[in-house]
């Protein structure tokens, strides 16, 4: 992409209404508009970021046996009132009536919809187990929407849910999803801590928030310090294997961790003082087993191996990806800008032209960032005529993780220089060397 081609509305001022970094630097960074209250567009550079993020969650989503589709935003009252939730749910569903006065609402969750998915075509045990997720837009009326897309009152889900034909069952799928979820958060370059939670108005009984540590959250966390540097499942973890999956499982639960909702004071004063962790953190995740409290009022059932009629035991699993940018946000920054991981970097690497104009500078630019591209790299090209200096502080404030230099003095000897945006640590080296970094 060559920038002088690209949308990319930089701000130079910081923005007043920002009151947390990440919202400061997304918005510095031409990555998200806010069009009304706690409602966003994502521009195209903040849009890069976020398809990367999705991109991850649904390749960890796949390899745990989940099943992508995709389920409308707006959605049938009738069906909340099937689950007795229409009238349960309260002011933060936004509700609407189509034209023939049909009352309808924006989802803000959708574990009816695929309850009704499910109902209409499963039938059989055998079928089972299934996990239905999609990736989508969101709406709750939130009372406080704030710091960006952090809360923002239209976001994007990736909402799973599962369905079993037994309790044991529901628990094996339960645990996919968490050892998916440590997997995910851990390649966005997170360290996110499962920790039990409150079910909310989703209900049930088995529930965990995995969670950030950061001070600028809005949740009161207390948990087990060695969490920080426990192992994450690897690539080839067996989802099929429940021993495998359980020791996971009670592994990453066995120390102390909960919200402030499920505090228990007297059991965190048992861990020894100086492995207690009392922080702030932001919830990225949220998972849950609920047994049949869906599927028992919708109807969704299933003939089992006895020949009789089971309702199914369902859980559901939500992650924010639109929360996420800026939680990597406020994980990974300094002065002058973002940092981003290499996994949902929105370039792999700027290459920056310092005197576009001069012929050398250009052909050398021109070089790199065909032989880049070819190599299959997202490469973003400074072709703009600007100061050296604004080119810089853009390329730290969006944090591309490496910048390509090309100066007229190093060009002449045919270098340019390689700098780290993490370390800040610059190297001069061959155009060709600097070309076999990313192409080997
Ligand atoms: P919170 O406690 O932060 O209001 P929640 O518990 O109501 O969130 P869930 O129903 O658990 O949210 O939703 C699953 C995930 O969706 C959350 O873990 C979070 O990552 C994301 N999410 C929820 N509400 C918002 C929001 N208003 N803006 C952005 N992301 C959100
Ligand atoms: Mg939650």
């Amino acid at each position: 992409m060559r920038l002088s081609r690209y949308f990319m509305p930089i701000l130079k001022e910081n923005p007043k209404e920002a009151e947390i970094v990440s919202h400061r630097l997304m918005l510095r960074a031409g990555m998200i508009r806010q069009q009304s209250q706690g409602i966003y567009s994502w521009l195209p550079l903040g849009k890069r970021v976020l398809d990367k993020v999705n991109a991850i969650i649904r390749e960890e989503q796949n390899r745990a046996g989940a099943i992508e589709l995709s389920m409308p935003t707006l959605q049938s009252a009738e069906l909340w009132q099937e689950s007795g939730r229409y009238d349960a749910y309260g002011k933060e569903m936004l509700r609407i009536k189509d034209r023939q006065d049909r009352p309808m609402l924006y989802g803000p969750t959708n574990e009816e919809m695929v309850t009704d998915i499910f109902r209409s075509s499963v039938k059989s045990y055998k079928d089972l187990p299934l996990n239905l997720y999609h990736i989508q837009l969101k709406f709750r009326d939130e009372i406080r929407p704030r710091f960006g897309t952090m809360r923002s009152r239209e976001f994007m889900m990736k909402d799973a849910y599962s369905f079993d034909l037994t309790r044991e069952g529901a628990e094996h799928s339960y645990n996919k999803m968490f050892a998916a979820y440590l997997r995910t958060f851990d390649r966005l370059g997170l360290r996110a801590i499962p920790m039990r939670a409150d079910t909310g108005p989703i209900g049930g009984n088995l529930s965990h928030e995995f969670i950030i540590l950061a001070d600028t959250g809005e949740s009161e966390v207390f948990c087990h310090k060695d969490f920080v540097d426990f192992d994450i499942p690897g690539e080839n973890t067996d989802f099929d294997s429940v021993e495998g999956l359980q020791a996971i499982f009670d592994k990453w639960t066995s120390l102390y961790a909960a919200t402030s909702e499920m505090h228990d004071e007297a059991a965190f004063n048992a861990v020894p003082e100086g492995e207690r962790l009392s922080a702030r953190g932001i919830e990225v995740g949220h998972i849950f087993y609920f047994g049949t409290k869906y599927s028992e009022p919708m109807g969704a059932k299933v003939q089992g191996p006895d020949g009789k009629e089971h309702f199914v035991h369902m859980g559901s699993y939500g992650i924010g990806p639109t929360r996420l940018v800026p939680a990597i946000i406020e994980a990974s920054h300094d002065d002058n800008g973002i940092i981003w991981p290499a996994s949902v970097a929105p370039f792999d690497v700027v290459v920056i032209n310092m005197k576009a104009g001069d012929q050398a500078c250009d052909d050398t630019c021109e070089l790199i960032y065909a032989a880049l591209t070819k190599a299959g790299k997202d490469v973003l090209y400074d072709d703009t005529d600007d100061r050296a200096g604004t080119k810089f502080a853009t390329a730290d404030l969006i944090g591309v993780p490496v910048q390509i230099i090309a100066g007229p003095r190093a060009v002449a000897n045919g270098e340019v220089e390689v700098k780290d945006r993490k370390t800040g640590a610059r190297e001069t080296m061959t155009i060709e060397a600097a070309i076999n970094r990313f192409v080997a």
